[in-house]
């Protein structure tokens, strides 16, 4: 297979001019959407990938398969695969990276798919519904628990329609999201059971403003709940034990609910 699509750069048509500068050697060429040609070593391309990634049969010119790639990424992604100098990943803007995620999952390059999945986290909070249309499309499956703990499991399911397109994604999406829902519903019953007496003005007010913390499907997270039971200033000892009780409710409920792992895999 190499044979068949390696050339002798001095075949080419082109001066050096027309190639990505510290890539004029190698018996593999590739060129970017900006039109600049890389020439790589095939053996680094197999040992990245286990085959050679590139598509041969539809070039514009013969033996130079064009990539839906930029150069400034492509010059990324194949610096690291020969091991060259490239600026730090957690260094990159987001959407550098998105394109060289997209890339590695595209040419195969296993050790580059792992550094960006990590990287890739670093923007959860920032970027989710981005991270997770490149989750979706590119594979990186392990990213999606990590995106349903962020505010994107909010998002009415409606707007994640067109993001969420493979079957069995969609239903474990939308399923963490009605867990999460239902128990919603669940903790904000547990306010009329918790204060010791029936008639306390204080406990009227501080239980509304509870009540309206707990309207969105991420605050039902291990790591937020006991945000919602922050008392508002100083309260009488009854609300501040009612309150208390509430949030161990609570807790024990969000203990309980499916993660995202065990309900898609
Ligand atoms: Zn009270």
């Amino acid at each position: 297979m190499i044979c068949n699509i390696a050339m002798d750069i001095d075949a080419l048509p082109f001066s050096s001019r027309y190639f990505f500068p510290g890539f004029e050697q190698g018996d593999l060429f590739v060129r970017s959407t900006d039109s600049l040609i890389f020439a790589l070593d095939s053996c680094l391309v197999m040992t990245a990938a286990g085959y050679i990634p590139f598509d041969y049969l539809y070039s514009l010119i013969p033996g130079i398969a064009d990539l839906h790639y930029d150069s400034a990424t492509l010059c990324w992604v194949f610096n690291f695969i020969r091991c060259a100098e490239y600026s730090a990943i957690e260094n990159l803007h987001f959407h550098q990276l998105k394109c060289i995620a997209s890339a590695a999952n595209t040419f195969g390059f296993h050790s580059l798919q792992i550094l960006c999945r990590l990287a890739l986290r670093c923007f959860k909070n920032q970027y989710p519904k981005e991270i997770l249309m490149l989750a979706v499309e590119c594979g990186y499956h392990s990213l999606l628990p990590t995106l349903a703990g962020t505010d994107l499991i909010d998002v009415p399911l409606a707007s994640l329609e067109d993001i969420l397109k493979d079957p069995s994604i969609y239903r474990a999406w939308s399923l963490f999201r009605d867990h999460r829902i239902a128990a919603l519903d669940c903790v904000k019953g547990h306010h009329a059971t918790v204060h010791a007496g029936p008639n306390c003005v204080t406990w009227a007010s501080e239980a509304a403003t509870t009540y309206l913390k707990l309207e969105r499907p991420s605050m039902m997270d291990p790591s937020r709940i006991r945000q919602a039971f922050e008392p508002r200033g100083n309260l009488p000892a009854c609300c501040l034990s009612a309150l208390e009780c509430w949030r161990k409710d609570a807790e024990e409920i969000v203990q309980n609910l499916p993660t995202f792992s065990v309900i898609l895999f």
